[in-house]
């Protein structure tokens, strides 16, 4: 994973003409903990687990980005997600650079006393290189609210009051109104931008899905509000579809009582797998990486992907979408929303003041379309797709913000 998502750096390093010495810097993660879990079961015996946490780049600010719960979480994953973490927050703009963890657990087969008490073992192992101003966790695939409120608890205990060491927290603990569905409205607000440079609206617009998570049911929620059709969507248990649009506000109450869109009785089962090829205008992949596959690339019938999930397309198949004129908004654009709106709780914490939705929405939006039509500037300047574009004008401002801080023996021009 981290090999593909070096693999898009250099890419665009290459239109930057970077020097080896450059790149170098720029790739490597300035701190990466690994530490060793165990925790109590229900049972009385021994929970063992893997937790990691890496700060790949701190040039614009505290690192920031998600923890996730998952028995596939291993350094690689934490590495390439917290380097993609630090281009997303340059194409944003919100002072921070990235970072990403979590552990190696399944918490589907776990009681939340077991999730919690493994939670706050992590935070005592890495409580000293995480802070309001070092690094700055939030929720990502298998964590929640509730899990941020423990780790905000676990960390008050050492540091005192200290809100601001984590975002995606309960609204009723410091959390900020709009976090739960912010990487889902910029989603929303994603494809309605790719789709205004094709000269189209989102009415009529037919979408089909792969996850109904966070990201999944809020952003097909805020497309069907404006008049988006989803046609067929799948979960990790099942898939349902339906020609002419499923009821979207229903089979988000039936994904939030039966945590699966498995048995929703609006729709047709189909086999998941057959999401990514799905006959539909545009395609969210919103679950997990290597969705879009060289093996499936090619069957692909949308017209636009809008990468919702991080790492969803790998390096082959974007190079075949490419060749079949898709157009792909990119994950360190597309999902962004979600950490522009973990700045904005970090500010309120900082500032102890709260803010109302109308604001976080204005200006979440104000930030996705301003991020959406920098990156189309750059590609259109240096005849580059979306891809590279964001890669391209993320580099440029981590690598000045590094630059004004140390110097480098070395004429760079980052133009
Ligand atoms: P989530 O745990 O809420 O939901 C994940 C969804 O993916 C679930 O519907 C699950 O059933 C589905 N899924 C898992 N494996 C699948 C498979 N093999 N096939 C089909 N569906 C599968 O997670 P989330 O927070 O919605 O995150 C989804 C993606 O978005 C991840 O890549 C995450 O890193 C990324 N992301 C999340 C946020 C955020 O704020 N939550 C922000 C940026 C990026």
């Amino acid at each position: 994973m981290l090999e593909a998502s070096h693999r898009y750096f250099h890419h665009a390093a290459d239109v930057l003409g970077l020097s080896d010495k450059i790149r170098s810097i720029l790739l490597t993660p300035r701190r990466v903990v690994k530490v060793e879990i165990v925790a109590e079961a229900d049972d009385g015996s021994l929970l063992h687990h893997t937790g990691f946490r890496v700060q790949h780049n701190n040039a614009r600010g505290p690192c920031k980005g998600g923890l996730r719960y998952h028995p596939t979480m291993d350094e690689d994953h934490a590495s390439a997600l917290a380097n993609l973490m630090t281009w997303k927050t340059a194409i944003v703009d919100v002072p921070y650079g990235g970072a990403k963890g979590g552990i190696d657990c399944d918490p589907s087969t776990m009681s939340r006393f077991e999730v919690e008490r493994v939670t706050r073992a992590f935070i005592e192992q890495i409580r000293e290189v995480i802070g309001p101003n070092l690094d700055i966790p939030a929720p990502d695939v298998n964590t929640n609210a509730d899990i941020m409120a423990w780790i905000m608890d676990e960390y008050s205990k050492y540091y005192g009051f200290s809100p601001a060491v984590v975002t995606g927290k309960p609204l009723h603990l410091f959390g900020s109104v709009g976090r739960e569905e912010a990487t889902g409205r910029g989603v929303m607000y994603a494809l309605d931008e790719a789709l205004q440079d094709q000269g189209r609206g989102m009415e009529g617009t037919t979408v089909a899905m792969q996850g109904f998570g966070n990201v999944g049911s809020h952003a097909a929620r805020l497309i069907a509000e404006r008049g988006g059709k989803l046609v067929a969507v799948a979960d990790h248990l099942g898939a349902v579809a339906k020609e002419d649009g499923l009821d979207v506000p229903a089979l988000f109450a039936y994904g939030r009582e039966h945590r699966t869109v498995k048995g929703f009785p609006g729709g047709e089962p189909f086999d998941g797998g057959d999401v990514i090829t799905w006959k539909a205008d545009v395609l969210i992949p919103a679950a997990l990486e290597d969705a879009i596959t060289a093996e499936n690339a090619g069957d692909v019938q949308a017209g636009i992907v809008v990468e919702g999930a991080n790492a969803p397309t790998t390096p082959e198949a974007d190079v075949i979408l490419a060749e079949k004129g898709v157009t792909v908004v990119p994950d360190i654009l597309a999902n962004a929303g979600g950490v522009t709106v973990s700045y904005f709780e970090w500010a309120q914490n900082i500032q102890q003041f709260r803010w109302e939705l109308d604001r976080v929405v204005k200006e979440l939006e104000k930030t996705m379309r301003r991020a959406y039509g920098a990156v189309r500037d750059v590609a259109k300047e240096k005849e580059v797709d979306l891809r590279t574009a964001a890669f391209v004008l993320a580099i440029q401002r981590v690598g000045r913000a590094g630059l004004s801080r140390r110097s480098v023996r070395e004429e760079i021009d980052l133009s």
